[in-house]
């Protein structure tokens, strides 16, 4: 496309220097009387040369001319019209066995559309390639359910098993109410702990909701609640980000909610020995990289979080700010609620569906066996995520596009995304083409 573009505006380029030196010519001829035409004063110009076009490299226009938006919106369009039927079988002909979603309405803000506010919905799998994104219209699960049909047909006409899990950003079980704490109730000790009466209450009756993927994909799909998204509803009930007890807060909420496995860390840590580091403290990236973790199940990960939130349920900063905003205590009996009834905790299998084998890697760049380290990339990740939302935004530019614009940039961006994620998954011999083209590598991949 880039280099499609680049023909396109030197052809521009051509043609306005032709009109350019076509005009030259024109009053030359005009000069020189051809149109019975004279200036009355009979002024003659010292120097006849006219000024010179200028290059294409030429930044500031080429002689007062230069290229619109309008234009270059043209290009674009045309060329995804182009492509747009290969780029929809890509996302068609793209499954998983796990899928994530979420919303946004980052993206939603930089269309034009006369029907209001929407948000990006997008649904991604195992390896965080797109297997669908739609627009809707409101946040609602009925909006979802055309989309989650089209998929469980995606998946029926294709003989390929429906994935199990779904990991959402919001709405992973049933409704339910937390009672509201008083107003200085968040600094006794007691109002933190959780009862035997509250795991009862919250464990009770039809846990499951109704949403798109159970009821129109898979009616036995098992949804999660993201950790991250879990995580964030705690953070935002900190006072500032910039309390000084914040940063060791996250920290400590973050070790509670996940469990690193001990086999991992023991081989990490030979690899340190055996590369001579002592003492084998492996670092933060390297646990990340070489171990994987675990979010244990339900009664487990709410002592964990409890402590944690019982630790810094009264503490203040020098200035005497308390870390807790009184409202976190609500916060935490609502998740408990979903920790309680395992939305969070990791499935108990054996196959590892939550982490891929990346292959290993030298430690330190050390020869031999013993520094040889697995990597394990994750399938519930968080940055990840945010990664894409970021990307998303990256590739339409401009606050106020048109829906035409919006989806040829948005389309192209997800199977620039897509194919982006296959050359992550680290396989050997995968390299990119040097040109994006879905239709050529389309064609390219049928004549072979
Ligand atoms: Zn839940």
């Amino acid at each position: 496309m880039a280099n499609q573009l680049m023909e396109m505006m030197h052809l521009k380029y051509e043609r306005a220097n032709l009109a350019y030196l076509l005009s030259v010519q024109n009053i030359k001829d005009a000069e020189a009387g051809l149109y019975g035409q004279s200036t009355i004063s009979k002024y003659l110009r010292r120097d006849s040369t006219p000024a010179a076009f200028g290059g294409y490299e030429d930044t500031d226009g080429w002689c007062g001319m230069s290229v619109s938006s309008y234009y270059l919106t043209d290009c674009l369009l045309q060329e995804f019209q182009r492509q747009e039927p290969s780029i929809t079988q890509l996302l068609q002909g793209t499954f998983g066995q796990v899928l994530r979603s979420d919303h946004t309405r980052k993206i939603a803000r930089k269309v034009t559309l006369t029907s209001g506010t929407m948000s990006s919905y997008a649904v991604m799998n195992e390896n965080w390639m797109i297997i669908s994104w739609v627009m809707v219209q409101s946040e609602s699960e009925r909006s979802l359910e055309p989309m989650y049909e089209g998929l469980a047909t995606r998946y029926t006409a294709a003989g390929i098993e429906k994935a199990n899990y779904h990991w959402v950003d919001r709405d992973c079980c049933a409704a339910f109410r937390v009672q509201n704490s008083h107003p200085a109730e968040h600094l006794l000790r007691e109002a933190w702990r959780t009862t035997e009466a509250t795991v009862a209450e919250v464990t009770s009756g039809d846990l499951t909701n109704i949403c798109a993927s159970r009821s129109k994909f898979n009616e036995f799909i098992s949804v999660k609640l993201d950790l991250f998204h879990c995580m964030r509803r705690f953070c935002r009930e900190c006072v500032s980000e910039h309390h000084s007890l914040y940063s060791s807060f996250c920290q400590f909420l973050s070790a509670a909610f996940t469990i690193v496995d001990q086999q991992d860390l023991k081989r990490l840590k030979e690899a340190y020995v055996f590369c001579g580091i002592v003492p084998a403290n492996p670092t933060k990236q390297h646990i990340r990289e070489h171990c994987r973790t675990k979010i244990p199940q339900p009664r487990e990960l709410v002592k964990r979080v409890e402590e944690v939130l019982l630790h810094f349920h009264l503490l203040k900063d020098v200035n005497d700010i308390p870390l807790f905003k009184p409202s976190m205590l609500k916060a935490w009996r609502i998740q408990r609620v979903h920790m309680l009834r395992g939305c969070l905790s990791d499935p108990e299998r054996e196959d590892g569906i939550l982490y891929r084998y990346g292959g290993t890697l030298q430690l330190n760049h050390v020869q031999g066996e013993g520094a040889s380290v697995p990597v394990w990339i994750p399938i519930r990740g968080t940055s990840q995520q945010e990664g894409y939302h970021f990307h998303q935004a990256q590739w339409v530019t401009g606050n106020k596009v048109s829906p035409e614009l919006f989806q040829a940039q948005g389309m192209t961006g997800v199977a620039r995304w897509n194919f982006q994620r296959l050359v992550d998954l680290k396989q050997p011999g995968v390299v990119l083409p040097a040109v994006f083209d879905p239709l050529l590598i389309t064609d390219l991949n049928m004549a072979l």
